[in-house]
């Protein structure tokens, strides 16, 4: 064994002491509220598949079209010969469903991150965490090189004294330029972030705000662009972000504003430019995700996810202001989170346990989300192999 390995061996022999270690299922069905697993279906309840979009005709169509049309592969990035047809149609569908002047779309949300904020904050300036943002805006904020602050969850007083203090470090005249990062539905725990609070405190500051919608785009917001159409704050957010794999049901990831943001990123995102474009049937896959989104059937869609969750007991999904599809069970321990999930795989059911560096530690859940693809049926498997294991969610000690 090459010593590499048998460093490498060590490190994982703790990840598995720690309950902390990962591996893949191999998924031999297509995506849905069923999945096929070693040959045994399973009730899927872990997909951000929200509207069921994944595996419908439109999309499979339209992936299949521009493969034929197009081929198979991008040929090279888009600033070299692979800026076809299908990225544009896209980025126009995008900036049009989001109402805003221009969108510039990536191979992945994480891509789309790390592009962004690399591109806008560097070295003197200032990124804003909230302390549970997903771990791209974490990555893009550390790789950029600008000061790194960290307020605490939704913590809005914590957010200020932070802008009041990065403002007054330079001295008059010496304002840094400050980037505050937050998501709106947040990944892990299904919550919202105060939008409007922190849109005022970033104007109040001066400072620039990005947010990021993987969580939000397609189901909320009266044309369904997100959250911060529901809360009424799109046109205060410089960068809004989102990813093209979730309640779009295709996969790729997007940044959208004004058209000098989009202009800047084709120059400065350094994602976008180093790497091949995605293949055209994925471009065409996310442009009809967006016109189902906002088509009568994706109505029926919303409207049918948010029965989904109304459906859950308050036991399991506690009421929201704002509801969500994304519904962690928590279980604490990381060893017995992944024990919870193995009880439930035996009865069908398949929800993986989240853990650290995911959430933090001692924090681990079964994180439960529903679609608009799952039946009443469906609901009643899920509650009773819940309830046959004894399975009751701790309460969130935050
Ligand atoms: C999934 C997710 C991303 C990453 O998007 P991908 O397209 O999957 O790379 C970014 N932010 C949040 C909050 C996410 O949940």
């Amino acid at each position: 064994m090459s010593s590499l390995d048998h460093d490498l061996r060590q490190r994982l022999e703790s990840l598995r002491q720690e309950g902390l270690y990962r591996e893949l299922r191999c998924v031999s069905s297509a995506q849905g509220p069923r999945i096929e697993i070693g040959g045994r279906s399973f009730l899927n309840c872990s997909s951000n598949d929200y509207l069921g979009l994944a595996c419908e005709p439109a999309l499979r169509e339209a992936a299949a079209e521009a493969a034929a049309r197009y081929g198979a592969g991008a040929g090279s990035s888009r600033l070299i010969c692979g800026s076809i047809q299908p990225h544009h149609d896209l980025e126009d569908a995008l900036a049009a469903f989001k109402g805003v002047e221009a969108a510039i779309s990536f191979s992945s949300g994480y891509a789309a991150a790390l592009g962004a904020i690399g591109a806008i904050a560097g070295h003197g300036d200032v990124v804003i965490l909230d302390k549970l943002s997903h771990a791209c805006l974490i990555d893009a904020a550390k790789l950029c090189g600008a000061r790194l602050r960290v307020f605490k969850h939704n913590d809005v007083a914590g957010l200020e004294r932070i802008l009041r203090q990065e403002n007054q470090r330079g001295g008059a005249g010496a304002r840094p330029r400050i980037l505050v990062v937050t998501e709106s539905i947040f990944s892990m725990d299904g919550d919202h972030a105060p939008l409007r609070e922190i849109a005022e405190l970033k104007d109040q500051h001066g400072a620039w705000l990005m947010v990021d919608e993987a969580h939000g785009t397609g189901l909320y917001g009266a044309n369904r662009r997100g959250l911060a159409e529901e809360l009424g704050v799109s046109d205060r957010i410089e960068v809004q972000m989102g990813t093209l794999g979730k309640a779009f049901g295709a996969a790729g990831g997007y940044i959208c504003g004004s058209r000098t943001l989009v202009e800047y990123l084709v120059n400065r995102a350094r994602s976008f430019i180093f790497s091949t474009a995605p293949v055209p049937a994925s471009a065409a896959a996310a442009a009809a995700g967006i016109r189902f989104v906002q088509s009568g059937a994706g109505e029926i869609r919303r409207k049918q996810l948010w029965a989904n969750v109304a459906a859950l007991p308050a036991r399991l999904a506690p009421p929201r202001a704002i509801p969500g599809a994304i519904i962690p069970l928590r279980v604490g321990d990381e060893s017995a989170a992944v024990e919870t999930a193995a009880l439930l795989r035996e009865r069908g059911v398949f929800i993986p346990a989240v853990r650290y560096p995911t959430v933090p530690r001692g924090t681990a859940r079964l994180r439960l989300t529903l679609t608009a693809a799952h039946t009443a049926e469906d609901l009643r498997q899920l509650q009773s192999a819940l309830d046959a294991i004894g399975f009751s969610p701790q309460l969130p000690n935050r």
